[in-house]
């Protein structure tokens, strides 16, 4: 892959993100837009061209701080959590309705902050964002205790009435990533709202824009003051004491598992809640049976979506050996007709990596896998020039289970592909011979044989004949190193509850 072969100038940034681009970008404390207590700010740039888009207000641990007082202050005594539970899914439903009605607008902060093609944050971040926030705007309604029989062994002779109570679990403490800004923002925000919790959300250093504008619009919709507070800034001053702070009653953290542990050790200290959604290197088996029709654009799309920088990307791909030849000919000549260029570009399909250490991260590990005597198949594709952090689909083979590109998470697209010769234990051992475990994917056209190998991934999520398959009614998470917890579906809401158990000694009748 050459460089200069097509420019990525920069499209016209709208006129009225422009101007909002054109002002300082505020914390979100207590209700209010308010810079930094130390007055920083730092710069965001748009990764295609490397060029600064937006000054942002850098957090640390005193804005932290006011913003957890603000947190606890609305919990204890804002209307929040005694709000009528239909009162509060109404308003859930309002914000998603609001992240539709600015989905173009939204759709655009992705593409230049991130780096993703506008037309694809519109149809998946935004449009799963906004499906998040109506999908939970109806568990508010449904979050029911039991009444339990109990036998009370200790008091022969007396009645008893037992209940549970689901409680919110208080301030809750977010810390996101920057690959679906918006929509790791709204998977976090919706079932800690719906619930009744107050929240301090940290978004990631490279990409705080998305999240700042939902926060005015959590404004508009009526949200009260202090039960969401956004913090822009970095991991280690910004995320750290949100992570120790003893007044944050639980964490929920997405990032790599490197950091995820630092969270445990953070939360530790105290014993907080901690719920984790982190890295994966997701195994893709393409059975001898499969429709190669449907397997190959889909193991591409497992793999470069989103330019592979998703945790449960389909990162290595196992292909039965007498196909081998023809799949990966196959996805090379597929990848190779993705188009790279600026995400605000009509025809990009495919943006730049976020940043510049994302690009020197997935650049050293195409090294490494060539060092260590992997063969690259390039996929052809054309790079913009100029600094963009573009990096093209590339696929590697002739590789063997202990190189690092087969065991570390490269997060960027670039696909380790290796044959095997039957479908059998050996098989599925080296499919779940992985620290990580959050996704897969199973290609078959006898569907009952590949469900029978998706019972047998040690995964949260097993795609069959389809891959990147999200719905906010359906849970997700790791298993292993990938993580603790779910999120989405009915399981996310144990994240953000506590169980009370009432019991009451009844008089005689
Ligand atoms: P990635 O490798 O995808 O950038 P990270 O795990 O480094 O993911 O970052 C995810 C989020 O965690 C970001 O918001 C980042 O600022 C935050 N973060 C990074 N380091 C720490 C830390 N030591 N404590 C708390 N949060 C952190």
């Amino acid at each position: 892959n050459v460089r200069a072969d097509v420019s990525a100038p920069t499209p016209d940034i709208p006129p009225e993100i422009r101007e909002w681009l054109s002002q300082d970008r505020l914390l979100l404390i207590d209700g209010k837009w308010v810079p930094a207590q130390s007055g920083k700010t730092f710069d965001v740039t748009d990764p295609a061209t490397g060029e600064i888009i937006a000054k942002v207000a850098e957090g640390d641990k005193a804005d932290v701080d006011l913003a957890v007082k603000a947190a606890r202050r609305a919990f204890e005594s804002g209307p929040w959590p005694r709000m009528t539970p239909s009162a509060r899914g109404r308003l859930l439903h309002k914000i998603g309705d609001l992240i539709l009605e600015h989905a173009d607008e939204l759709a655009a902060l992705e593409a230049i902050d991130n780096g993703k093609p506008k037309a694809v944050a519109k149809a998946a971040d935004v449009a799963l964002s906004a499906d998040m926030f109506h999908y939970m705007s109806g568990w508010a309604t449904k979050i029911e205790g039991k009444t339990i029989p109990i036998s009370a062994l200790a008091a022969p002779g007396s009645d008893f009435f037992s209940v549970t109570r689901p409680e919110p679990i208080g301030v809750v403490g977010q810390i996101i990533p920057w690959n679906f800004p918006l929509l790791m923002a709204a998977w976090k925000l919706a079932p800690a709202l719906t619930t009744g919790c107050t929240v301090v959300l940290k978004v990631a250093e490279e990409t705080p824009l998305s999240a700042l504008r939902l926060g005015e619009l959590l404004l508009e919709a009526g949200l009260p003051d202090g039960v969401v507070n956004i913090i822009a800034g970095f991991g280690e001053t910004a995320g750290a004491p949100l992570a120790a702070h003893p007044d944050v009653n639980k964490v929920a953290f997405t990032g790599s598992t490197e950091v995820g542990k630092i969270i445990v050790r953070a939360a530790a200290n105290d014993l907080k809640r901690v719920s984790l959604e982190l890295g994966g290197k997701s195994p893709n088996i393409i059975l001898p049976d499969a429709d190669l029709s449907l397997a190959i654009p889909g193991a591409n799309a497992a793999i470069f979506f989103n330019h592979g920088q998703c945790c449960n990307a389909g990162s290595r791909l196992f292909v039965h050996r007498s196909l081998f030849d023809q799949v990966v000919e196959g996805i090379a000549a597929e990848a190779g007709k993705i188009r790279l260029g600026h995400g605000l570009a009509v025809d990009t399909e495919m943006g730049p990596l976020v940043s510049s250490v994302q690009y020197e991260r997935v650049t050293g590990y195409l090294e490494s896998g060539r060092a260590e005597g992997a063969r690259t198949v390039s996929c052809g594709n054309a790079v913009p020039s100029g600094k963009g952090y573009f990096v093209p689909p590339t696929i590697l083979t002739d590789t063997n289970p202990n190189m690092k590109v087969v065991r570390e998470e490269i997060f960027g697209p670039v696909l380790v592909a290796t044959p095997y010769d039957e479908v059998d234990d050996a098989l599925i051992a080296e499919a779940n011979n992985s620290v990580y475990g959050l996704a897969a994917g199973v290609w078959g056209r006898d569907t009952g044989r590949a469900q029978q190998v998706a019972h047998r991934l040690r995964a949260g999520t097993v795609w069959v004949n389809c891959y990147h398959v999200f719905d906010a009614a359906l849970p997700f998470g790791g298993y292993k190193q990938s993580g603790w917890g779910r999120e989405m579906g009915q399981a996310v809401l144990s994240n953000y509850l506590e169980t009370k158990a009432i019991t009451t000694r009844l008089g005689s009748l």
